[in-house]
C-alpha cells in the first residue's frame, strides 16, 4: 500500500458509539487522499471464519499492519533536559515509511503526552533525576501522527503517571491529532479504525497497571472482545505484560510476578484472545523482544521490546534493540500470511535507527526456536517471516 488513507475512526463504546472525524496532521501521509468508505454493517463471526458472507470484490485480499514496543519520545519531567532539541522531529526519520505504508500501524505510548504540568504526580515523587515517570511534552503527539502511527495503545505501567488528570489529558491530545487510543478503562476501550473498507478494532490490555484494560481480568477482556468483534473485519489486542529485563527474554507460559506484582500469564493470555475472536496479539512490557508463534494461523508476538527512547531507559544490550513488525494478514481471515522484522537500534538522545547487522531481527528468530519450535514459524536472520 503506497499511501495512508485520513481514517474515519469510530470508537465504539459499550453503551455509546462516537463519531472521530480524522484530523490528521499535515504531513506525507496525506497524500493520495481519497474518500474514505462509507461503513457498512457489521460482519457476522461466520464471515470472519469464511462461512458466511463474502467481501465485495472490491475489498483488499491482505492487509498491512505494522507493529513497535515502547514509545517514550522523552520527558519535560523532571525537566526538559530529556527533550530532543528539534522537539522530537527526528525521532522517527528512519522508520516512517514502513509506519506510513501500513495500513494500520500501532505502537505503546509509554507515558503521558499533554500541554502544560497539569496533573498529579504518581507516588509523591519529587522532580530528582532518580524519578522515573514520564511526561511527554503535548506537542510530540503530532510526531506520532506524522511518523505514521494510527494508534497508540496507553495501557503500560506509566500511562498514569500524572493520574486521571494526566490519562484524560493524553487521550484528549493523541485524538486531537489523529491519533487513536485504547488501553484506558472507561476513557479510551475500544477503537475500530476504517480504511480501504476494512474495518481495524484495537484493545490494548496490561497487567498491573491501575485504570487500565487489565490483562489479569479475563472476564471483562472476553467481554471486550466479544463486543467489539462483530464491528471490525481485523481485530488486534495488544499487551503490556511479563516480567522486565535482559533476563526476562522468555516466554514462561505461567504467570509471571515481578517487583512483587502480577504481570500476567501472558501465554495464556494470548492464546484465549485468539481463541475469543482476536486475528493478531502483539505485546510489549520486558523491554526486551521475546519470541513469536503462530497459534491456530494467528501470529502472537510476545514483546516487541523497547522501540523509541531516548532518554532515561536503558539502551544497553537486548534492550536497546528496537525491532519493527510488519505483517500481512488474510483480510478476510486474519490469518498471518507472511512478515517482516525490520531491525532498528535506538540511539541515545536521537531514536531508532536502521540497523544493518539484522539484531533485532536475529534475536527473535533465536527466541522463537527456542521457544516455539514447533508452531510453524521462520524467521531468517534478515528478518523475514513466513509459515513454515
Ligand atoms: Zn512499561
Amino acid at each position: 500500500m503506497k499511501y495512508k488513507l485520513p481514517m474515519l475512526a469510530v470508537a465504539v463504546c459499550l453503551q455509546t458509539v462516537f463519531l472521530f472525524s480524522s484530523c490528521q496532521s499535515s504531513t506525507a501521509k496525506e497524500a493520495g487522499v481519497k474518500n474514505v468508505p462509507k461503513e457498512t454493517s457489521g460482519p457476522t463471526q461466520e464471515s470472519r471464519d469464511g462461512v458466511g458472507e463474502e467481501r465485495s470484490t472490491s475489498s483488499p485480499r491482505s492487509v498491512t499492519l505494522a507493529f513497535t514496543g515502547d514509545v517514550l519520545m522523552g520527558t519535560n519531567f523532571p525537566d526538559s533536559s530529556y527533550v530532543t532539541r528539534d522537539r522530537g522531529r527526528s525521532l522517527f526519520v528512519d522508520c516512517a515509511d514502513i509506519l506510513r505504508g501500513a495500513d494500520l500501524a500501532i505502537g505503546n505510548l509509554e507515558g503521558a503526552c499533554y500541554y502544560g504540568t497539569a496533573g498529579e504526580v504518581k507516588k509523591k515523587m519529587t522532580a530528582t533525576s532518580r524519578c522515573f515517570i514520564f511526561r511527554m511534552p503535548g506537542d510530540h503527539a503530532r510526531r506520532l501522527a506524522e511518523a505514521g502511527f494510527d494508534a497508540m495503545g496507553v495501557a503500560n505501567n506509566h500511562a498514569g503517571d500524572f493520574g486521571p488528570t494526566g490519562r484524560r489529558l493524553t487521550v484528549e491530545n493523541l485524538r486531537s491529532v489523529g491519533v487513536q487510543v485504547s488501553g484506558q478503562k472507561g476513557l479510551a476501550e475500544e477503537v475500530v479504525m476504517e480504511r480501504h473498507g476494512v474495518r481495524y478494532g484495537y484493545l490494548a490490555f496490561a497487567a498491573s497497571c491501575g485504570n487500565t484494560l487489565d490483562v489479569n481480568d479475563p472476564v471483562s477482556r472476553d467481554s471486550l472482545i466479544r463486543h467489539l468483534r462483530p464491528h471490525c473485519d481485523i481485530l488486534v489486542v495488544s499487551f503490556h505484560g511479563g516480567a522486565e529485563g535482559t533476563s526476562a527474554c522468555h516466554v514462561p507460559r505461567k504467570k509471571e510476578i515481578f517487583l512483587g506484582e502480577n504481570r500476567g500469564d501472558v501465554y495464556r493470555f494470548a492464546h484465549e484472545c485468539i481463541d475469543g475472536g482476536a486475528d493478531i496479539v502483539v505485546g510489549h512490557g520486558p523491554h526486551v523482544p521475546r519470541a513469536m508463534e503462530l497459534y491456530k494461523g494467528h501470529l502472537i508476538a510476545y514483546s516487541l521490546g523497547n522501540f523509541c527512547a531516548p532518554f532515561r531507559m536503558s539502551t544497553a544490550g537486548a534492550t536497546g534493540l528496537a525491532p519493527l513488525l510488519q505483517v500481512q494478514l488474510d483480510a478476510s481471515t486474519g490469518h498471518f500470511q507472511q512478515g517482516h522484522i525490520y531491525s532498528f537500534r535506538q540511539v541515545k538522545g536521537a531514536g531508532p535507527r536502521r540497523d544493518d547487522t539484522h539484531a533485532a531481527a536475529k534475536n527473535i528468530s533465536t527466541l522463537t526456536q527456542q521457544d516455539f519450535p514447533q508452531s510453524g514459524l521462520v524467521i531468517t536472520e534478515e528478518g523475514e517471516v513466513r509459515v513454515n
